[in-house]
């Protein structure tokens, strides 16, 4: 019998989906992902280093991590009564809140230009999915967002606050009143929480309908893959059914567990990281042709003439940033980048005014 060929057997929807590309960076300063540049203090990794070490990686992980997430609660100061499950990575805790939700017909709905993998997810789990655009200097436009959430009545809507790829904290009134307004679950990811400082987890008793996300990737650990999510336990209950039994691995549960310990070392790495970007930011206000916009996050978006023109002169120079131009028609032109060690932003902000100015 002759047998089907892959595009015969793959959902259509998957076949016109293209791969979520990550660029080659070695030897690069890469400052395209929203990592954090610096290492653990030397005595933390060697603690890591010994503790992983002894670590018995012939048995299966806890299912539970319970360890773990007791560290994760005092630390990250889940409120008293809300729940907690854990991914590899938010990106996971994404699929699975879709998974769960995905009734034919459900729709998912954010906004535009927002983090890419809500679009994808929902397309891979077979959401219908709604994209609302932001203003163009990246605001929730309200009127639109109440109408589109009376109008579609979406099973999930997800908001990143602060929002990737424009940086901004989206105004905490309009996300109340959508909150309030939406007859699904609404989640709120937090993913660049340790740079903005605003947060909806206290919030998360006054609306029974809000589940809110962290990731630790943009703390440091983002080679841990570890996301977490909380809210209610009448969401967590069944959102635990989808989760694999083993998602959270040996290593990163017990890495974890001892860095968290040590959640300060992070803290004050983040601190570090937004002073940095307000003198990135500073340095991008005052360069000639471009319009950088306020960031709450670990990177600034701008804007410039013939963007991916000199994102390639950029990545010629051995200096990875995002191109967003084309991706959307509100990032007409922008680029996106991490804020860096200061030596890596001196690096970019020369290179890039040299660029500019022919040099
Ligand atoms: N949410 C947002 C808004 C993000 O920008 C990212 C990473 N770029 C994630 C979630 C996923 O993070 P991770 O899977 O590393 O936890």
């Amino acid at each position: 019998m002759t047998s089907l060929s892959p595009d015969q057997i793959i959902r259509q929807e998957i076949l016109a989906l293209s791969a979520y590309h990550v660029p080659p960076a070695e030897n690069m300063i890469k400052l395209d992902a929203m990592e954090n540049p610096y290492r653990l203090p030397s005595s933390l990794s060697k603690e890591i280093t010994r503790i992983t070490a002894d670590a018995h990686i012939n048995r299966y992980p806890d299912p539970n991590a319970t360890a773990l997430k007791k560290t994760l609660r005092a630390s990250l100061a889940i409120p008293d009564g809300m729940e907690i499950m854990l991914g590899n990575g938010s990106d996971e805790i994404i699929q699975i809140i879709m998974l769960a939700a995905a009734k034919p017909g459900a729709k998912l709905l954010t906004v535009e230009p927002g983090f890419a993998m809500f679009k994808i997810i929902a397309t891979l789990t077979n959401m219908e999915y709604i994209g609302i655009p932001l203003k163009p200097d990246f605001s929730l436009d309200l009127d639109t967002m109440l109408t589109a959430i009376a109008r579609h009545r979406p099973a999930v809507l997800f908001l990143a606050y602060p929002n990737n790829p424009s940086g901004n904290l989206f105004d905490e009134i309009a996300l109340d009143k959508i909150i309030r307004a939406s007859p699904g679950l609404v989640v709120i990811d937090e993913a660049y929480h340790p740079f903005a400082g605003k947060s909806f987890i206290e919030k998360l008793t006054d609306y029974p309908n809000l589940l809110v996300m962290r990731t630790l990737s943009k703390l440091g650990l983002a080679g841990l893959r570890l996301g977490l999510l909380t809210g209610r336990l009448d969401w967590l209950h069944h959102l635990e059914k989808l989760r694999l039994p083993y998602n959270v691995n040996v290593i990163t549960q017990l890495a974890a567990e001892k860095i968290m310990y040590h959640y300060d070392i992070l803290r004050h790495q983040a601190e570090t990281i937004k002073q940095t970007r307000a003198r990135l930011m500073t340095f991008l206000e005052h360069l000639k042709g471009v319009e950088p916009y306020p960031s709450d996050a670990n990177f600034i978006l701008f804007r410039l003439d013939n963007a991916s023109q000199i994102f390639r002169q950029l990545q010629r120079h051995g200096i990875l940033v995002k191109n967003l131009d084309n991706s959307h028609p509100l990032l007409k032109n922008c680029l996106r980048v991490t804020v860096g060690t200061p030596e890596e932003n001196d690096r970019f902000c020369n290179t890039l005014q040299d660029l500019l100015t022919g040099n």
